[in-house]
């Protein structure tokens, strides 16, 4: 028997309740590799599946948990061994699934991603689908163009987990870094993570007025999405792309095309979750190369299966800082 953070729903009330219990192998899931896990984390996306589901979840009792790594224990597949190092992200485990908020998982060898060199399992974790995410939106606007002399890049929800990586990544890479932040009192936080400039939220979270500003911005990850990343788009620089993670500020973009049309800027998506596996070792050998593992450190909270009730509300109030690394064990 082992623990796990175990989502019920009552058949009367509706209501989920979320608390750790004791499980066994036969409770989890078909996959063919076990993998023991050592540490998991908190995201947006774990806050609504921890919580009532927000339509993620499909079937009750539920063990959430988006990302995890550990050590494979057993496997059928020729890829993993036991003993062998893992990531995982996205496929959407912990929402369709049963996740890392649990100290063993069953999934599919189809979604782990070895650990690469240098990566211990707490720092994968510290790093999660946030950076994970982060470094995918860095690799983007790089494959557009984007180079430190382009001018400065700007990092929305900036003490955020995807926003905290972004902007430690782009400082590391040697880029002029600003960033976004509802929360005056994360500039210390920030700057230490290598932000150049603080931009208060209220600065550019009114709607748009005008569809072109100032040409302001090299670059952009975008964290927030809604009105404020329709205000940025005006504020790119001729060619100069975002790239969009997420919808932190709400989901609708009210915006003009004007920015695509007379200044050429790209708008460029960002999935994480069906990533294609060349890219995520791809993102996470870069990971391993360009995120300084003392800046990842300053990001992280540590916690334990039985924070996540709390941890799970309070992301979802935005009132989560960084990153926290949840030790399963
Ligand atoms: P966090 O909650 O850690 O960070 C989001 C940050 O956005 C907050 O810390 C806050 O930053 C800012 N923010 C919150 N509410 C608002 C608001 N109303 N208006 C403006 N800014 C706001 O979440 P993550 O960093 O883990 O994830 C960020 C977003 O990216 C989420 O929407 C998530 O769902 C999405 N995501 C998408 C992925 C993908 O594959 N595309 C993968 C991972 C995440 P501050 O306090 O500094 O202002």
């Amino acid at each position: 028997m082992f623990n796990a953070l175990v989502v019920r729903k009552g058949e009367e009330s509706g209501k989920t309740s979320a608390s750790v219990e004791q499980i066994g192998l036969d409770d989890l899931p078909a996959g063919n590799v076990t993998v023991a896990v050592e540490y998991s984390t908190v995201n947006y996306k774990d806050g609504l599946c921890i919580g009532p589901g927000g339509g993620l979840v499909r079937k009750y009792p539920h063990v959430p948990g988006i990302d995890f790594a550990g050590t494979v224990e057993a496997s059928d597949d020729p890829r993993y061994k036991p003993g062998d190092k893992v990531v995982l992200t996205g496929w959407r485990v912990g929402e369709v699934h049963w996740g890392g908020y649990a100290q063993k998982a069953r999934v599919s060898a189809d979604w782990l991603v070895p650990l690469p060199e240098g990566l211990d399992t707490r720092a994968a974790m510290a790093v999660g689908t946030a950076g994970f995410t982060a470094m995918l939106a860095v690799m983007a606007l790089e494959d557009h163009g984007l180079s430190p002399d382009k001018g400065e890049v700007l990092v929305t929800g900036a003490a955020g987990g995807v926003g905290s990586v972004a902007t430690a990544i782009l400082a590391h890479l040697g880029y002029q870094v600003a960033g976004v932040t509802g929360r005056p009192e994360q500039e210390g936080y920030l700057k230490g993570l290598g932000a150049t400039r603080i931009v208060a939220r209220e600065e550019i979270a009114e709607p748009v007025k005008r569809p072109l500003e100032a040409e302001t911005w090299a670059g952009c990850v975008d964290a927030v999405g809604g009105p404020m990343l329709a205000r940025v788009l005006g504020q790119v620089k001729y060619g100069g792309s975002v790239a969009a993670v997420g919808l932190a500020g709400g989901a609708n973009l009210p915006a003009t095309v004007i920015p695509f049309l007379l200044r050429g800027v790209n708008l460029l998506g960002i999935d994480s979750v069906m990533q294609p596996y060349e890219n995520r070792v791809r993102a996470w050998g870069r990971i391993a190369k360009d995120l300084p593992m003392d800046r990842l450190e300053a990001m992280i909270h540590p916690a334990t299966l039985s924070d996540l009730p709390q941890l799970g509300a309070d992301i979802l109030k935005g009132q989560v800082r960084g990153r926290v690394v949840v030790d399963v064990n």
